[in-house]
């Protein structure tokens, strides 16, 4: 850092003491690594807590080791559909029973789609956005082909995301299923969930939201907004670990008619009984196919219960801090050297993350990785800035956009 950042440091440094999560940073762990002065990328891959550590070492000396196949009648078998509640309460606006744990989202992305199509038959259209997050955009393709649909596509702004507007052209009576993602992976934009469910659900469709970039970050009201399905990333913003699985929402009212493609014995109806014939277990068990990843799902216990105990409010509030933040450090350091913004300004439009672009980037981000500043790239000319609220300083905001900067000046 030069010189005349000090001055910038001190403000950040008050930003963090009057931070009233700042303490909750210590719970993590590499916080102190002095190799890593900036980490923004905890929308990509959230860091670890150190009751983790813990939780996964016990769980292996005590549970898996002590317990053995017994563990699966005393916890494991239930245990997708216990998270899946803990999570439904902490961070989803959901009520019990509509939330289990398991797969990938992209895996949940197919099943979800295929069960919702299964319950319009008739219709022939999906919908999707342009700049909706490759996976989602693939699986679509790969089940319009499969099954003769059309996908409708919304040309979606790049720095923005998708309105009601967007969808008055695409949305008809031949339209089957809307899928969208709730903040953008690129701009950060936030979709106005509950007015674009009003909006398909006036259409007789069925709307299916991609929340991995909003759970743990942007306070979500599922049952409220009238929202039919979702899946989300626990890895992201819930600091489940590289590849842990991800999560499904099938509303209540549409679990009797819910049928997935991938039937296998552990979503089965009594599956011990080892019967003839695939029947879908009651509720949201229907939705897993076979052994659920146990191990994959112990440490994000952990930041859920950081999210019960101060609230999506306080996450928010964080969140919006941040972000507000490094926008203010972007206009003031790296505006003039040519850098634009790609994320909404308006902080009532915009979840826990922004993007800004510049011919250099790609160059750059070699040696900003190198210097311990961790943003993530993304084509063809974007730094992303994840802040995740309970784990960034403003300390790390300021350090790492001083970094871009001098990169960008050398
Ligand atoms: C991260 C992300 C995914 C990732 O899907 P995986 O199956 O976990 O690889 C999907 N959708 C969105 C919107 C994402 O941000």
């Amino acid at each position: 850092m030069t010189t005349s950042s000090s001055p910038m440091l001190v403000r950040a440094d008050a930003l963090d003491a009057s931070d009233p999560l700042h303490a909750y940073r210590d719970l993590f762990i590499g916080v102190d690594d002095p190799s890593v002065s900036a980490y923004l990328d905890g929308n990509s891959l959230g860091r670890p807590t150190k009751a983790s550590a813990e939780r996964i070492n016990s769980f292996v000396t005590q549970a898996w080791g002590g317990r053995l196949i017994r563990g699966w009648n005393e916890e494991w078998y239930e245990l997708p559909i216990t998270i899946g509640d803990i999570l439904a309460a902490a961070a989803l606006g959901a009520a019990a029973g509509q939330t289990t744990i398991g797969d990938s989202t992209t895996v949940l992305l197919y099943k979800l789609a295929r069960g919702a199509l299964q319950m319009r038959p008739g219709r022939s259209e999906i919908v999707v956005d342009r700049d909706n997050f490759p996976t989602d955009r693939y699986v679509l393709e790969s089940i319009a082909g499969e099954l003769g649909l059309t996908l409708r596509w919304i040309e979606s702004d790049r720095r923005g995301g998708v309105s009601v507007d967007d969808l008055l052209t695409v949305v008809s009576d031949r339209t089957a299923l809307v899928v969208l993602s709730h903040v953008s992976y690129r701009s950060g934009h936030l979709l106005d969930a509950a007015a674009v469910a009003r909006f398909t659900h006036e259409a007789g469709a069925i709307l299916l939201l991609d929340l991995c970039h909003s759970v743990g970050s942007v306070p979500l009201e599922l049952d409220t907004w009238g929202v039919d399905l979702a899946v989300g990333c626990t890895y992201k913003y819930l600091n489940g670990g590289p590849g842990s699985p991800a999560f499904a929402y099938v509303r209540t009212e549409h679990q009797h008619e819910f049928v997935q493609p991938i039937w296998g014995w552990m979503g089965r109806d009594n599956p011990f009984a080892m019967a003839q014939g695939y029947e879908p277990a009651p509720g949201i068990r229907r939705v897993i196919s076979g052994t659920p990843s146990i191990l994959g799902m112990i440490a994000l216990q952990d930041t859920l219960a950081l999210i019960e105990e101060v609230g999506m409010a306080a996450v928010r509030a964080k969140s919006i801090a941040l972000t507000e933040y490094a926008l203010e450090l972007v206009r003031e350091l790296l505006i003039p050297l040519g850098v634009e913004i790609g994320s909404p300004e308006d902080s009532a439009e915009r979840g826990g993350h922004i993007i800004i672009d510049h011919p250099r980037f790609e160059a750059v981000i070699e040696r900003l990785w190198n210097r311990g500043v961790i943003p993530d790239f993304r084509a063809p000319q974007g730094l992303r800035l994840g802040l995740s609220p309970l784990s960034t300083s403003f300390r790390e905001v300021c350090v790492g956009i001083g970094v871009i900067r001098d990169e960008l000046t050398d």
